[in-house]
Order: structure tokens, then sequence, then C-alpha cells
């Protein structure tokens, strides 16, 4: 049986010294009939990085710490996708000091040509 570290998710409320997630202010999308955090990914990585509004979330540090390390699967956590939270831990496999935020991957360019397959001899 495997041991599985897991840490509690802080409070992410605005009584922490340093300040509110800002997944928790919906003020930011106003005019949005749904959550962003849960229907448009693209979007809510822009809240986290401060693409949307200049801000970077000022809980986005621990955020990715507390997803790495209770391998969140799902969802954006840390300002990151979750693909590349998963390469983030490939690459540096029980490493926790190196699991800081990078900007998203590039997305794989799409490409019309055919497998090239060769034939069995
Ligand atoms: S970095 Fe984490 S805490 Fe901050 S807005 Fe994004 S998901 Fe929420």
């Amino acid at each position: 049986m495997g041991i599985r570290a897991v840490v509690n998710a802080p409070d992410w409320g605005e009584s922490h010294h340093r300040g509110e997630a800002k997944c928790r202010q919906p003020h930011l999308t106003p005019g949005r009939d749904h959550d962003v955090f849960f229907e448009d990914e693209p979007l809510a990585l822009e809240i986290c990085n401060g693409d949307y509004d200049g801000q970077i979330c000022p809980r986005r540090t621990e955020c990715l710490r507390v997803a790495m390390i209770n391998k969140e699967n799902y969802g954006i956590w840390g300002g990151m996708y979750s693909r590349d939270r998963l390469a983030l831990r490939m690459r540096y496999p029980g490493m926790p000091e190196r699991w800081t935020w990078r900007p998203p991957a590039e997305p794989e360019p799409p490409t019309n040509e055919e497998p090239q397959w060769r034939a069995a001899s």
C-alpha cells in the first residue's frame, strides 16, 4: 500500500495575510452567468496569472504547492493546467522545491500530415 502525502487546503479567504484567492472573488468576472473556474479553464488561467486584470493571484504559489503535493489531477490550480502540473511533476519527481509556476506549455501544432507508416519487410 502506497502512502500519499496530503496537505490541507489553507484558508483562501480575505482574512489571510496574503489576501483572498482570486477564485473566491466572483466580482472579478461580472456579467458571467457561470463559474469560470469550473467552465472556462483558459479564462480561469488568465485570472490566476494576472492576464485578465493585471494582478497575479496573491495565493498562486501556495495554491500550486497544495495541488502538486495533493496530486490534483483536474482543473486550474496555481495558474497551471493539469497537464502542465503533471509535466512539472514528471520533470522534477520528488523535488517540491522545483515545483514553481511556469507559463502554459505551447499546444502541439496542428498537422495535416498523415502518419508515415513503414511497410513491414
Ligand atoms: S492561483 Fe489558485 S487560489 Fe489563486 S485564483 Fe488561481 S486557483 Fe484560485
